[in-house]
């Protein structure tokens, strides 16, 4: 198999590699290789706040929308999370830190990164129905270089109506 970066790439976050002397079953395996061997960051853990608030005005806000928790959950951990290898983040059942302590507790600046989020929908007196909900609301407690990546800022997550709020971390 020869392997060629095609002229003009890599740009930005992408590139292109054109493969010769090679068959679909050898590309399948680079393909899958990239997929599972590529060390990447997803989210893999998330607490929804439940319940009812009222926010400063007294309208009453609750904490459902249109999706199911397992559902938001699903589309969370498909966000592409900025990933530095080189910064020496551990998985979390390697983390040095972590590694003696129980499932609930592990997690610490080494092998997590943090994220929270907290959106509501339109007030009762706005024009709009509903609020869309995106990528980009989320917030780094971590390093700022976690931030969602502005390509990545547009992945619609869920719709929140009037009397409706979602926050979780
Ligand atoms: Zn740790």
């Amino acid at each position: 198999m020869e392997a060629k970066t095609v002229e003009g790439w890599p740009r930005g976050n992408a590139t292109r590699v054109l493969l010769t002397d090679t068959d679909a079953a050898q590309v399948n395996a680079i393909r899958r290789a990239l997929i599972a061997d590529v060390p990447k960051l997803a989210i893999n853990r998330v607490d929804f706040s439940q319940g009812v608030n009222q926010d400063n005005k007294g309208e009453v806000l609750e904490s459902v929308n249109v999706l199911p928790d397992e559902i938001l959950a699903h589309r969370l951990a498909m966000i592409p999370i900025p990933t530095f290898p080189e910064e020496g983040i551990h998985f979390s059942d390697a983390c040095p830190n972590c590694i003696d302590l129980a499932e609930e507790s592990k997690g610490c600046p080494s092998c997590q990164v943090l994220y929270s989020l907290s959106a509501r929908g339109p007030t009762s007196d706005a024009e709009e129905d509903y609020k869309t909900v995106y990528a980009g609301d989320l917030t780094t407690i971590s390093d700022q270089m976690f931030d969602i990546r502005d390509e990545h800022k547009r992945i619609p997550l869920t719709i929140l109506s009037k009397g409706q709020f979602l926050e979780f971390s």
